[in-house]
């Protein structure tokens, strides 16, 4: 959630830092700041946007080769200049910046205030620097030392970094629970909370591991231990991102070129995992685990948001092709109800940015009962891919927009490879039938390219509905999780009330909403309840809701009934959603675009949820 970008070197901060705030934009924020050192700490901070500090500093002094700067997304205290930020300590001579949570900041700020401290923000995180200020001052220790004694004392999820008037030449950096990344270039470091700021200027990256704090010099030494003292050896690992992935390319936004490297993105997850002429898929992340698979007795599934509606996909796609049961779950929920979980359970997480707070706890939780972990994360080096026992990364390049497209198909597009892999090693698939899967998904790219191509159609059916405030979205089996992602997208982004509903189910209660205002979207490409689909139009008709169906290339029936039609090529069943996500995604964007909804930054909203 929310950015961090820092810098010590030998060049003017300030630039670095803004741009590396600019491209952190995506993640959702509320309020930019940051605080500079030359000889005395200057800080700006604002409620708003970057632009808006970057107003604010137009006639500031912004000089100094250290500095750090902050997007922030409120928790403790509401989005205004104050709680903005970086936050300063009483002296004055430390800044902080934060992305978390202090869970224990009301009983830390009681003690504090009872020692004659006063605050100025409503945050967590003046907290945290006051107390470290209060023990440099009180324990007289150095601010490294008094750091971690702070740490100690604090419950939560923290990144943060810390700025010192008194040690001009030294940044300190700490996490637990929220990502950062050290980038490490000749004789300069940036630190962020992903690599998006750092890639301009360095491939060399030390991910900061749980409960680690590091001291970065100016002459270029970087030490990391953990908050109980432990040396660590910081392990530089390479970036593969690429600089045009983080820019929009001439789309007017990020998620619409997002929505148009679907055929590519899709592609980059398959690619070296499946050879269809050859009859080979292979997970190489996942071979040393596979056997877990094939035995497991149950897989559960755990993932928010967008990635749980993948992993409802993947219930249905390891039912059908590896026979094993598999369970669903929303991680917030799994991880607070005591879970039964045994020892040949396999736990599939999914998370794009591999940060998401509760699915990270609830792989933890499951770990410690003696469960396999299998993650499928986009971020290459993210918390859960580090935390799980083997996993798939899902290579659909860096996501910037906050609603998430193409990591959705890409996360659907491994766990077909997943299943197709242990079902056909299981045996629970006859070859005939995995030839003919494979073959298909590889003709999937193509197939969403096609698709892509009603965008025009879409963006004319969007004007016809962009005013409404209501929408259902119905499907049945492989097409009910797309249902569900399809009302998400439109909430998340266009802040139209939507709902996902199993087509079936709608008529045991949804459909009370239902009258001539109600736009309801259909997807209706099914061949095993193509029948009951109908029925269900039926149903929608007879109260006059207006019908958009999703169907196959060449159907006749539906058509017949509908108000308006989609229509996508012809896939096997299990692959449809891969089809059928893309015009509920262009529908959803250009109704958000119409309504003059911010696409790439909704209200509310982060891309990467790493509070609970
Ligand atoms: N909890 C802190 C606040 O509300 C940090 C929020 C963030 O992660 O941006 O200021």
């Amino acid at each position: 959630m929310c950015g961090i970008v820092a810098y010590i070197g030998p060049r003017e901060a300030y630039p670095i830092l803004i741009k590396g705030l600019h491209r952190l934009e995506y993640r959702g924020y509320d309020s930019a700041g940051v605080a500079l050192l030359n000889g005395k700490l200057h800080l700006y901070k604002t409620h708003g946007k970057v632009s808006e500090l970057e107003k604010l500093v137009a006639d500031k002094d912004i000089s100094g080769n250290i500095g750090i700067a902050h997007t922030r997304w409120a928790t403790h205290g509401e989005p205004n200049d104050i709680n903005a930020h970086p936050h300063y300590s009483p002296s004055k001579k430390l800044a902080i910046i934060h992305n978390g949570i202090i869970e224990n900041y009301a009983t830390l700020k009681s003690e504090l205030i009872n020692r004659g401290y006063t605050f100025e923000s409503n945050t967590d995180t003046e907290v945290l620097i006051h107390l470290i200020e209060d023990i440099q001052v009180n324990e007289k220790v150095n601010l490294f030392e008094a750091v971690q004694i702070a740490l100690n004392q604090v419950i939560g999820a923290y990144a943060i970094v810390i700025i010192s008037q008194d040690y001009p030449d030294m940044l300190i950096a700490a996490k637990k629970g929220s990502p950062l990344v050290i980038g490490v270039g000749e004789g300069e470091f940036l630190v962020a909370s992903d690599a998006t700021p750092i890639i301009d200027y360095t491939k060399n990256v030390v991910y900061l591991e749980e409960e680690e704090i590091a001291i970065l010099t100016r002459n270029g030494e970087l030490k990391i231990k953990t908050i109980k003292n432990k040396d660590k050896t910081p392990y530089v690992h390479k970036l593969e991102m690429q600089l045009s992935t983080l820019e929009k390319s001439g789309y007017d936004h990020f998620m619409l070129k997002e929505i148009y490297e679907q055929p590519r993105s899709i592609r980059d997850s398959m690619r070296g995992r499946l050879n269809a002429q050859k009859g080979i898929v292979s997970l190489g992340g996942i071979i040393d685990y596979e056997m877990k698979l094939i035995n497991a007795k149950r897989i559960i599934i755990v993932a928010c948001g967008t990635s749980w509606h993948a992993g409802l996909v993947g219930e249905y796609l390891f039912e059908e092709l590896t026979r094993i049961p598999v369970e669903v779950e929303y991680a917030s929920e799994f991880r607070y109800r005591n879970p039964i979980i045994y020892e040949d359970d396999v736990v599939i997480a999914i998370s794009q940015s591999g940060e998401t707070a509760d699915t990270l706890a609830a792989i933890k939780l499951a770990k410690s009962k003696g469960a396999t972990i299998i993650g499928i994360c986009n971020v290459v080096g993210s918390s859960i891919a580090r935390e799980s026992h083997a996993g798939s990364y899902t290579h659909a390049g860096p996501e910037i927009g906050v609603a998430s497209t193409k990591a959705f198909t890409a996360q659907i597009t491994i766990l077909t490879l997943m299943a197709l892999s242990i079902g056909s090693k299981k045996g629970t698939i006859s070859t005939s039938k995995f030839y003919q899967y494979i073959n298909e998904i590889d003709s999937i790219p193509e197939k969403v390219e096609k698709t892509l191509k009603l965008s025009k159609q879409i963006e004319i059916l969007a004007k016809e509905f962009k005013d409404v405030r209501n929408f259902l979205y119905l499907g049945r089996g492989y097409n009910f999780p797309v249902a569900l992602e399809g009302a998400l997208k439109l909430k998340e982004i266009s802040y139209i009330h939507a709902e996902g509903y199993p087509a079936a189910e709608m008529k045991h209660g949804p459909i009370a909403l239902i009258d001539k205002e109600m736009p309801v979207v259909i997807i209706a490409t099914n061949k095993g309840s193509y029948e009951k689909v109908i029925s269900n139009i039926e149903e929608v008709k007879a109260r006059k809701g207006k019908i958009i169906a999703i169907v196959t290339e060449g159907d006749v029936a539906v058509k017949n009934l509908a108000d308006y039609i989609i229509e996508i090529p012809e896939t096997i069943e299990m692959l449809v959603p891969l089809l059928a996500t893309i015009p509920l995604q262009l529908l959803s964007y250009y109704i958000a675009v119409m309504r003059g909804c911010d696409v790439d930054m909704p209200r509310n909203l982060a891309k990467s949820v790493t509070v609970e």
